[in-house]
């Protein structure tokens, strides 16, 4: 398993914070070696504290690039949908996630994403936070959603399996330390709550 991720359960997120800026940094540097317009060697910028790497041939300027993308808890009545992703190292469930598209904000995403995976639609999308996600140049924007419509289907490539499940039934969930498992906490919490009011 990667090191950094191994480490984020127990790093706080000050130290996560820095790791990743400096995995980014290093991740962009050893991808801009050369200019992406005219293939000459880059330089740094010539004022060290603007962060860019310049061409001294053509004066293109390459800043850190981050690629966002979307993170989704969706609920239906007391329960969320998980589901098993193939590419994922990790076998636990996890939460609908997926990149940001050309062309795309965020909340179009959100909505490609789940019916991409699983085939149902969503309501009222609501901002939860978002995550900086060096593996390697990721940030991650984590938002709630209602199911609307649609039967839940895993779409068979991606995802192997998915399903709704209550508190008491949840499966093997992420990492604490990610911005998935802070989602889900986060709605066990209002679980509880709402059970004690009651
Ligand atoms: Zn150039």
């Amino acid at each position: 398993m990667d090191n950094l991720r191994q480490m984020l359960a127990t790093m706080s997120p000050e130290e996560f914070s820095a790791a990743a800026r400096e995995r980014e940094l290093e991740e962009w540097r050893s991808i801009n070696r050369f200019c992406g317009k005219c293939g000459s060697s880059m330089q740094p910028h010539a004022n060290a504290a603007e962060r860019a790497l310049v061409c001294p041939k053509c004066g293109y300027a390459a800043y850190p690039k981050l690629s966002p993308a979307v993170i989704v808890l969706v609920t239906k009545g007391n329960k969320i949908l998980l589901q098993r992703n193939t590419h994922y190292k990790f076998r636990n469930w996890t939460l609908v996630a997926g990149f940001v598209d050309a062309g795309e904000n965020f909340e179009d995403a959100v909505r490609r994403e789940v019916m991409e995976e699983a085939s149902i639609e969503v309501r009222d999308l609501r901002y939860f936070g978002s995550q900086t996600w060096p593996f390697p140049s990721n940030i991650m924007i984590g938002f709630r959603a209602e199911y609307a419509s649609g039967e839940l289907t895993a779409d068979g490539e991606e995802v192997v399996e998915s399903g709704w499940f209550d508190k008491a039934n949840l499966p093997e969930i992420p990492l604490k330390g990610s911005i998935a498992r802070a989602m889900i906490d986060a709605w066990l919490e209002e679980q509880d709550a709402a059970q004690r009011d009651a």
